[in-house]
């Protein structure tokens, strides 16, 4: 590309705002790399592996923001085979295969394709050279990484239901949103009755509001623990704050032991939890988690499992949630509130947690409440207004159920995360509207992706949503 270079090129460039590629080093920086693979700025009908076989790519894969592979859910060809759902790793050098450790990580294991700048080493999976097969100067394309289009979802990946959805009115979209939300509110009430026949009402919301402190990645160890709950807090005797600390964080396998020995806060700390802890090891070792189980990895401090725990020892110290759950939703109708929800769900300042977001964390510059607005948002939509919803149902009470719904549909949005974020990319677009105000709207989107998405691949086969999203779009005239 001709380009006549001036001041201001040349301080972008000075400035570190463009990877810069010195004379000497012609490997472009891995960001370039991967975004390159991302929107396919390749000469693509001319891939041949390092083996020498032909590739087709369907569908380069989702970016992953998070630990794992560099992009999932690739749908590829190699010659003579049918195509297939895969993940695909980048990497500067084919080398990078072995010395990061991918070959070990079983988060790695569906890689079918590894894609390198340049092959230094030969490895052990298919792999592809990107150096002869771009489809333009290498130094075009790092030019062209600080513009906008390279930052955004490429257009070419989004859904095929994306421009019938993009199509409809705001209302009907909103509308549209609003509908699979009620159907997710439903099902996750189903949950909760179906457990409440089993382990009964309280118990099953112990377990739902622990699911939704593990958020997505450690759900299950959360949920564990709640299973356990009757032996962690046994209802005749009493424990102290400090002891169902230590015992939650025991028995999850989240106690360091390296820790105790220092002079800081920290230390001091987990020491106290230790001498309540060794005491009771042994009669909790049959069910004592090891610390593998839990995922740490792209966490937020405040999302830390430890943290997580600290919180619920709190309300499990205090023993009186579900009541106050239930005086929150009878003045629902009335003067009830999601800020008056998060005071109930919120907790007395914590010596320690407070101050901390983690066992190893310095301590804070001022105090920090256990538990933020979104958390409370998610509490609220995963496990509380489902679990007061059907106990509604349950007691046919209509005006109630009416109250939660409403209570539901107008919940302040949460925060985006990396689910939400590419699944309104994927069915919106970039110009997503501005419908997700409200936690419903994102709520109803994740169940697109759980109806839809997760029965199809991410080239949309067989897929049935844009079908029905066109034929939605007008409504019958009565
Ligand atoms: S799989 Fe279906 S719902 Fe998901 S993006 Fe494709 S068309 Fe849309």
């Amino acid at each position: 590309m001709d380009f006549t270079p001036n001041d201001y090129a040349e301080w972008r460039l000075r400035c570190g705002v463009l990877p810069m590629l010195r004379e000497e080093a012609e490997r472009p920086p891995e960001h370039l790399l991967q975004t390159i693979w991302h929107h396919q700025r390749l000469r693509r009908e001319e891939f041949t592996t390092l083996d020498g076989r032909r590739l087709h790519v369907l569908h380069p894969g989702f970016l992953n923001r998070e630990a794992g592979p560099d992009f999932l859910r690739a749908v590829l060809q190699f010659e003579g085979e049918p195509a297939q759902t895969c993940d695909v790793e980048v990497d500067l050098l084919s080398s990078g295969w072995r010395s990061h450790g991918h070959d070990r990580n079983p988060a790695f294991r569906k890689v079918a394709l590894h894609v390198v700048w340049e092959s230094d080493t030969p490895g052990s999976l298919p792999t592809l050279a990107l150096r002869p097969h771009l489809d333009a100067p290498l130094e075009d394309l790092v030019l062209w990484l600080g513009s906008d289009p390279a930052q955004t979802f490429p257009g070419a990946l989004a859904g095929a239901c994306s421009a019938p959805l993009r199509g409809l009115e705001p209302a009907r979209l909103t509308e549209l949103l609003r509908q699979a939300a009620l159907v997710r509110l439903r099902s996750k009430a189903a949950q909760f009755q179906a457990r409440a026949r089993q382990a009964g009402w309280e118990q099953a919301l112990w377990e739902g509001i622990f699911r939704a402190l593990g958020y997505k990645h450690n759900a299950w160890p959360m949920q564990r623990l709640a299973e356990l709950r009757a032996r962690l807090r046994p209802a005749e005797a009493r424990s102290s704050l400090l002891g169902l600390q230590a015992r939650l964080l025991g028995t999850a396998g989240l106690l360091p032991s390296d820790l105790a020995r220092g002079r800081t806060a920290a230390a001091g700390y987990v020491r106290q939890l230790w001498d309540l802890w060794w005491r009771e090891l042994e009669a909790f070792r049959d069910c004592t988690m090891p610390r593998s189980l839990w995922r740490f990895s792209g966490l937020r401090p405040a999302n830390h499992p430890e943290r997580r725990l600290a919180l619920a020892a709190h309300w499990l110290h205090a023993g009186d949630l579900p009541v106050r759950l239930e005086r929150w939703c009878r003045a629902l109708p009335d003067s009830g509130s999601p800020a008056a929800l998060l005071d109930v769900l919120q907790v007395e300042p914590d010596d320690f947690w407070s101050w901390h977001w983690t066992l190893r964390s310095k301590r804070l510059p001022g105090p920090q409440p256990l538990l933020g607005a979104a958390r409370a948002t998610d509490l609220a939509v995963n496990a509380v207004l489902p679990w007061l919803w059907v106990r509604a149902v349950e007691g046919r009470n209509e005006t109630l159920q009416s109250a939660l719904e409403r209570c539901y549909l107008q919940w302040p949005a949460s925060d985006d995360n990396a689910v939400l974020r590419l699944a309104r990319q994927r069915l919106l677009g970039q110009a997503a509207p501005r419908v997700f105000r409200h936690a419903a709207s994102q709520q109803g989107l994740l169940q697109m992706v759980r109806d839809f998405c997760e029965y199809s691949n991410a080239l949309c086969t067989h897929c049935r949503f844009p079908e029905l999203v066109s034929g939605w779009a007008t409504p019958v005239p009565v």
